[in-house]
Parts: C-alpha cells; structure tokens; sequence
C-alpha cells in the first residue's frame, strides 16, 4: 500500500513537472520563432536600406564623366547630390573623393578646407581592390558633424581601369536606431545589425560601446553561422553577457547579418508569474494526494492491527475452549478421564463392537474400606490415597485404546474395546497386585497386611448397537465386583453371567 500510493505521488510529481517543462519548452520555441521572423524581416529592411543607397551610389558614378573625377562639376554635381541625399532617410551624406582622397562634390554642398579622406578604411579598400561592388565599412564619426555614420562606398574607375577616386555614401547610425525603435521589445531584449566579419553597426538595447564591436567570437559566429545562414538557439551574448534566445539571417545579397534575441531570464520569469496559478494548483493537489495517501494508510494500519488482534483473540479463545473441552471430560482430582468420558467412550466402544463384532470389556475397582480409611486419616489423607491408587492405575502397561476413568467416590473402571473378558482378568489381577504394591499403609483394613488394597469385578459383552449394552455390561461387572468383595476383598473376579 504504502510503494503504491509513493509510485502515486511520484506519478502526479513527475506528471506535474513535465506538463510545466512542456509549457516552458514551448515558451522557449515561441520566442525561437519570433526571433527568427523578426531577424529575417529585418535583414530584407537592411537589404532594401543598402541597395537603395547601391543604386544612388551608381547612378552618381555613371553621372561622373569617363570616371575622371577632375571632369566633374562640383557647382552641378553637388545639388544632384544634395537631391538625392533627401529623397532617402537612411542617407547622411553623400559624397565624391578623387583618387588622392580630395574631396570633389558632397550633398552638404560645402567643401571643406583641407580635409583629405584617403586615409579611411573604405578608400584604401576601393584603391587596393578593383571590385565594382559597394563596400560596407565600419561605423566612424562624421568629419563633417561627428556623428556616427556607417560608410558605404563604390570605387569609380578611369578609362583605362585604374582606380579614379571613391563615390560614398554614409547611412546614419541614428536611422537604424530610429527604425528599431518602433519594434516592442524588452528592456534587455537585443536587435543588432553585424557585418559578416562579425562587427556590429547597430545594437538595440543601445550603447555606444558596442558600435564596432567585434564579436566573431560568440556562437553565432562560431557555430551557427558556419551551419546555415538563418536559424535559432540560445547562448550568452558576446557584448553583455546575458543569456539570450537568438534568430537570426544572414543577407544574400550583402556582407550583413541580423540577430534577434530574447532576454531569457525575463521570458523565464514572465512564465514564471504565468504558470503560478498551474504550480499553485499542482502543489494544492500533491498535497492532497500526501493527506490522503496519509489517511489511507493511517486506515490500513487500522484495519490490519484490529484483524491481528482479532486472529490473537480467536487463537485465544481456541485455546480456552480447547482447555475447556478437556476439563469437561477430565477428572479434578486424580487426572484420569471423568464419568462423562467414561460413558461416552463405552458406549462408543459398544457401537464399534456391533460393527467389528469384537466384544468389549469392562473392569470395575472399588478400593477396600475406604469409609474406615476417612475416618482414620481424614477426608484430605482419603483424597491423597485416591490420587496415588489412580495414578497407579494410570501406570498400568495396557493397550493405547484402553480407557481409565473414575468412576465416581472411591470406584474406578477400565474400558477395554476388542478384549476377551478372560483377558480383562489378567490386567484386574495386575491392577489388584499393583495397588498392593504400591503399600500405602491402613490401619483400620480388615486384611491382614494393613494396606489399602482394592477388588476389580470384569464383564466382556459384545455389542449389540441397543440401549441396554452399557447398562448390562456395568451391572455385569458391578456383580463380579461385589462377588469379589464377598470373597474377601483385595482380588478380580469375572462375572459368572458373562456372555461371552
Ligand atoms: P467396601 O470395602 O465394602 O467398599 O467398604 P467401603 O468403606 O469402601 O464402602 P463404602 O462404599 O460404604 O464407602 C465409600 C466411602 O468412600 C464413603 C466416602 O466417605 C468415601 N469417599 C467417596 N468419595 C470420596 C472422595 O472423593 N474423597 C474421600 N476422601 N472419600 C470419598
Ligand atoms: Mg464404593
Ligand atoms: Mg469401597
């Protein structure tokens, strides 16, 4: 009882937390998923944000004669410019540099003194590489007004194909930062914009410090990325540490990369506060399951306490009635088998001999003066005497079957079942001699010996399955009884009636 009801209450435990860990696993997916839809729609918003800004780029170059950068109107170019620069939001400047980094045309149409740009990352790249594909650097500051703008860049090319100069393109920090506002996220809920070499434009929750940070270290570099280029998973964020569950795409048409990633300690504890009512419930019900469990058993133990009592008792009373059987059928003083016994042992002999037609014999004892014994030793000395003459006759060596009983006063009597009257005889006689033996002395005995001596009659009678078979077999050895008294006492005499 008590392993079924644990195997219960381990049942419902282990039930209880697999139903919470399915509902956090499925938190845990749900935010996977709203990662990745959130980082896939955002690398197609990077993507049209840079190939709008890539066809601005070539149309600027095509507007530049042969690429011959010296050829170029500043006073035309740079409202064009200037046009353009307003006509998209992501736009922070635009401009045009000759193959010495001096600035040509700019859309903030002023040029400024002494300014030479051959020196940024974007240049030395266009000069040392003649790709005619745009170029996405590194965030910087302005030289203009200081603010952080991500350089895009397309290298122009003469007419023999060297390198003329670079058309440029800055997107402000700031648009990004704009465009990702509208998203409803959390505090520590993370949005970032990385170029492929793992360095990061844009980060929401924003910091400054995290413009340029290189995080080609963090798993999304080293494991994720190198298996598919958009996916999910959860792991620590490079830039602060906290544990996150990412989405994230990497742009087909450009070096950049867009992460999503959910605050997990905040979904954990969002779920938390949700699934307090289920854990309440749970722990309410497991409670009630150990009362229960508690109360069944404590009714178990009840119940099998009253039934080993209940066996106690009922050995209990077997015993008395057994012991009660037994002294019903026994006589108090001497031990032997009593009146009722007797009777109902000779009468059963009796049936068996009307089946077997074996005869049955019976010895009736009366000792000898006994009424003279009581009056001169007393009624307590009397009781000793019968008790010694009884044991005596128990000591008799004869048949397991046979019966010994008191038969009532000082008089005993032997059943013996399938025995020849003359064989009865012979066991009278032993028990006459035996008796004498045993000399317990008596003084006011009309014998000569003076010890206390007894007469044994015998009848053998064989059954006839009426009434009167154990009336006539007790009157039979009553008279061979008195017979023997009348010739002088202290022997065993056979019933001269005897039938047998
Ligand atoms: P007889 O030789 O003719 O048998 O003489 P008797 O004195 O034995 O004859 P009687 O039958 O008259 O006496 C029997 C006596 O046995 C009477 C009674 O006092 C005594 N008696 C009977 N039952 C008990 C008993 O349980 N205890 C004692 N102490 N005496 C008993
Ligand atoms: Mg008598
Ligand atoms: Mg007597």
């Amino acid at each position: 009882m008590t392993l079924y009801l644990l195997f219960l209450l381990i049942a419902v435990l282990l039930f209880s937390l697999w139903t919470l860990n399915r509902s956090w696993q499925q938190v845990i997916a749900d935010a996977e998923n709203l990662a990745v839809n959130l980082s896939v729609s955002q690398t197609r918003q990077a993507e049209d944000t840079f190939l709008q800004t890539e066809i601005t780029l070539r149309m600027i170059k095509n507007a530049i004669p042969e690429g011959d950068t010296a050829k170029v109107n500043a006073a035309q170019l740079n409202p064009i410019l200037a046009e353009m620069q307003s006509r998209l939001p992501q736009l922070y400047g635009l401009f045009v540099y000759d193959a010495q980094g001096n600035w040509v045309a700019n859309s903030a149409q002023s040029k400024p003194v002494n300014i030479n740009n051959a020196d940024r990352e974007y240049f030395r790249y266009h000069r040392e590489n003649p790709r005619d594909s745009i170029h996405i650097g590194h965030v910087i500051r302005s030289r203009n007004s200081g603010d952080l703008v991500i350089p895009v860049s397309l290298r122009l090319n003469d007419a023999a194909g060297g390198f003329s100069g670079v058309v440029l393109a800055t997107i402000g920090v700031d648009y990004f930062r704009h465009f990702y506002s509208f998203f409803e996220l959390g505090k520590r809920d993370l949005l970032a914009l990385i170029l492929d070499d793992g360095t990061a434009l844009y980060v929401r929750p924003w910091s400054e410090s995290f413009v340029n940070r290189n995080i080609a270290n963090s798993p999304l570099f080293t494991t994720q990325l190198t298996q598919a280029s958009r996916g999910k998973g959860t792991w620590r964020s490079e830039l602060d540490g906290i544990p996150r569950i990412f989405g994230y795409a990497r742009s087909d048409r450009y070096s950049l990369i867009v992460a999503a990633g959910f605050d997990r300690p905040a979904l954990w504890k969002r779920w938390l506060n949700n699934s307090l009512p289920d854990l309440a419930l749970n722990g309410a019900l497991l409670l009630i399951i150990v009362l229960m469990s508690l109360m069944v058993l404590r009714q178990v133990k009840t119940n099998v306490r009253n039934q080993i009592e209940l066996t106690d008792l009922r050995d209990e009373l077997t015993l008395i009635n057994q012991t009660l059987q037994a002294m019903a059928l026994l006589d108090g003083l001497t031990g032997l088998a009593n009146r009722r016994q007797f009777d109902l042992f000779l009468a059963q002999s009796l049936k068996r001999s009307a089946l077997t037609g074996k005869p049955v014999s019976l010895i009736m004892i009366d000792i000898d003066y006994f009424k003279p014994y009581n009056d001169t030793y007393g009624h307590v000395a009397g009781d000793r005497c019968l008790l010694q003459v009884g044991a005596v006759l128990k000591t008799l060596s004869h048949r397991k079957t046979d019966l010994v009983a008191r038969y009532g006063g000082e008089e005993f009597a032997i059943v013996l079942p399938d025995t020849e009257s003359q064989d009865s005889l012979h066991l009278a006689w032993r028990a006459v001699n035996a008796v004498l033996d045993a000399a317990i002395p008596h003084q006011s005995s009309a014998l000569a010996m003076k010890k206390v001596t007894i007469s044994a009659g015998c009848y053998g009678l064989q059954g006839r399955d009426e009434e009167q078979d154990a009336l006539k077999i007790k009157e039979g050895a009553d008279a061979a009884l008195y017979q023997a008294k009348r010739d002088g006492r202290n022997r065993a005499v056979i019933s001269a009636g005897d039938d047998i």
